[in-house]
C-alpha cells in the first residue's frame, strides 16, 4: 500500500496535484516527464480586467464590463529552477543538429501561480499570472476536453484556465487573510478530493499533511507511485489489459432470449449497430452484471474502438488478434469457451480509478493508464468556481472572500458577488459525484 506524500516547498501541477520537479543532469526515465512543465497564462488578462473594474468584487455597483478577450491562452514550456521559480524555454530550443536557436535570447525567469506589480519606464505593470502544469497532464486534459463523451463543463483551454485561476484565487485569499502574513510558497491548492491520490485525506485538506515521503520519490517501498507514472505513453498497454481476460471467467452460453436479441441486432445496418453501442457509454461505469445481449466480438470491437472507454484509445488490434489466436489454440481440446470481452469492458468502465490501494485492485491496470484516468476524472469534474472558501481551522477568524466573475461554464456573471466562508449562495463543492470517492474518515 502506498504511503502519503508531502509537498512541502514543492511546486505542483495545477491539474494533477503532483510535484513538478527541477531537471537533473541524468533524470531517470520514469521521472523525466515530471520535469517538463508548461506555464499557462492569459495574454488578455481577463481576470485582471475584471478585478480592476470591480475592485476584486467589492464594487458591486460598477456597470457591467464585457472584457476584451480575443487571444488564446498561452502555453510556454518551462523548467523549474527552484521553488516556484521557472525558466521559460524558447519555443524551439534546439534544431535537429542540436544547436540552440536564437542563442542570444535571454531565457525568461518567472514565478508560478503568482503575479505582482512592478515599475518599468515610470509605468506600473502587472506580471502575467502563470499557472504551472506538467506538459503531459496538459496534453491529457486537452484530450479529455476534446473527446470526453460525457456532459462535462470544461471543453476549452480558456475555461480550464478560469477554473484553475479561481482555485488559486480562493487559495491566495487564505494567505492574504492571515494576520501573520507568512506566505508559504509555492502553494498547492488543497482540494477536498485530494486529486484522487492515495491517502488523501481530510488531513491534507485541513493543512495537516502526513509526512512519510517526498513527492520527488517515484517509488514507495517496492512500489512505483502510480499517481506519478507517465500518463501519455504506457508500454505494453494492450497486452497488460488483455492479461485480465485470463483471470476473468469465460463467457457463459447465451440464453435463448439473448440469442434472439443478438439475431435482431446483427440484422441491423452497421451504422445502427454503432448507434446502439454508443448508448453503452456511462459516466459512472457500466453495471457489472453481464447480460449476453451482444455477441462477444461486439464487445471486443467496443474495446478496440475506444468509444466507450475514451481514455483508452490505443488498443493494438494486432496484439489482440495474436492473443485471440493463442487462446483458440489453447482451447483446441474442445472446451469451446469464449473470452469474456463483455466482462472486461464492464470492469474497465467501472474500475475505481481513484482507488487508494491500487495494488490490491483485482483488475491489473498499468500505472500510467491509472494515472491518465485519474487526470481524465479530474478534468471531467472540473468547473469554474468549483472550490469555495471553507473554515480551515477552528483557531482564529478567517475573512476569506473571493469574487465570482464567472459562472460554472466560464460565462460572465453580473452583478459580481463575493463568496465567503459559509455563504448561502456558494456553489456546490466540487461536483455531485465527489462523495462516492472520498475515503472513509
Ligand atoms: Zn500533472
Amino acid at each position: 500500500m502506498s504511503g502519503s506524500t508531502t509537498y512541502e516547498g514543492q511546486l505542483c501541477c495545477a491539474i494533477c496535484g503532483d510535484a513538478i520537479l527541477p531537471p537533473t543532469p541524468e533524470p531517470s526515465a520514469s521521472l523525466r516527464w515530471q520535469t517538463e512543465a508548461v506555464l499557462l497564462s492569459d495574454p488578455d488578462q481577463e481576470f485582471e480586467q475584471l478585478e480592476r473594474h470591480y475592485r476584486g468584487g467589492k464594487k458591486r455597483g460598477a456597470p457591467r464590463l464585457d472584457p476584451h478577450v480575443g487571444q488564446e491562452i498561452q502555453k510556454d514550456r518551462a523548467h523549474v529552477i527552484e521553488g516556484d521559480r521557472l525558466r521559460i524555454l524558447p519555443a524551439e530550443e534546439e534544431n535537429e543538429e542540436g544547436e540552440e536557436e536564437n542563442p542570444g535570447r535571454e531565457r525568461e525567469c518567472v514565478r508560478a501561480n503568482n503575479s505582482y506589480i512592478y515599475e518599468e519606464n515610470d509605468q506600473w505593470a502587472v506580471t502575467p499570472y502563470y499557472i504551472a502544469t506538467h506538459g503531459a497532464c496538459l496534453e491529457v486534459a486537452e484530450d479529455t476536453m476534446r473527446r470526453s463523451p460525457h456532459d462535462i463543463i470544461v471543453r476549452d483551454l480558456r475555461t480550464l484556465w478560469k477554473a484553475l485561476r479561481m482555485r488559486f484565487e480562493v487559495d491566495d485569499s487564505y494567505y492574504m487573510s492571515t494576520v501573520t502574513g507568512a506566505v508559504s510558497r509555492p502553494q498547492r491548492v488543497q482540494l477536498p478530493h485530494g486529486y484522487y491520490m492515495p491517502f488523501q485525506p481530510s488531513r491534507l485538506a485541513s493543512g495537516d499533511p502526513l509526512v512519510e515521503h517526498s513527492a520527488t520519490d517515484s517509488l514507495v517501498g517496492d512500489h512505483e507511485r502510480w499517481e506519478a507514472s507517465y500518463p501519455l505513453f504506457v508500454p505494453k498497454l494492450t497486452s497488460a489489459i488483455l492479461e485480465n481476460l485470463r483471470s476473468l471467467p469465460p463467457a457463459t452460453a447465451a440464453i435463448p432470449e439473448s440469442l434472439a436479441f443478438q439475431k435482431r441486432f446483427l440484422a441491423l445496418p452497421p451504422e445502427l449497430r454503432d448507434h446502439v453501442c454508443s448508448f453503452l457509454v456511462s459516466r459512472n461505469g457500466m453495471r457489472s452484471a453481464c447480460n449476453g445481449l451482444l455477441p462477444q466480438w461486439v464487445w471486443r470491437d467496443v474495446l478496440l474502438t475506444g468509444k466507450c472507454l475514451p481514455f483508452l484509445p490505443e488498443i493494438d488490434a494486432s496484439v489482440v488478434q495474436g492473443f485471440c489466436t493463442l487462446w483458440e489454440e489453447e482451447e483446441e481440446e474442445g472446451r469451446g469457451r469464449e473470452l469474456n470481452w463483455e466482462f472486461l469492458v464492464r470492469r474497465l468502465s467501472q474500475e475505481d480509478w481513484s482507488i487508494w490501494d491500487a495494488e490490491s485492485s483485482s483488475l491489473k491496470v498499468p500505472n500510467g493508464l491509472r494515472n491518465r484516468r485519474r487526470v481524465w476524472q479530474l478534468v471531467e469534474e472540473m468547473y469554474v468556481g468549483d472550490l469555495v472558501p471553507v473554515q480551515r481551522t477552528t483557531q482564529g477568524t478567517y475573512c476569506v472572500a473571493v469574487p465570482r466573475y464567472w459562472g460554472r461554464a466560464g460565462e460572465l456573471v453580473y452583478p459580481v458577488m463575493r463568496i465567503k466562508v459559509g455563504s448561502k449562495d456558494k456553489q456546490q463543492l466540487l461536483g455531485g459525484s465527489l462523495g462516492s470517492h472520498l475515503p472513509a474518515a
